[in-house]
């Protein structure tokens, strides 16, 4: 590796060393989290659709016909 290289391997380090910290903290606080209120989002592109706590952004569950369908209407 020359000298450029280097000094991008080194950032990239800190970097993914960065987003696991992140990763770990967002862990942390959906598992404290109640999930009191959900709402519900389509994943996938569309082809899931999922309850999503609106504290933490955690998947809670999918959602159900009677939901999705409240959720609409709405
Ligand atoms: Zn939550």
């Amino acid at each position: 590796m020359n000298e450029q290289e280097l000094l991008t391997r080194s950032k990239i380090t800190e970097l993914s060393e960065s987003i696991k910290q992140t990763k770990n903290e967002i862990e942390e606080l959906r598992k404290a989290c109640p999930h009191t209120t959900s709402t519900i989002q389509l994943l996938d592109g569309g082809k899931q659709v999922c309850k999503v706590c609106i504290v933490c952004d955690e998947v809670t569950g999918y959602a159900t016909p009677q939901e999705l369908d409240i959720y609409l209407k709405n």
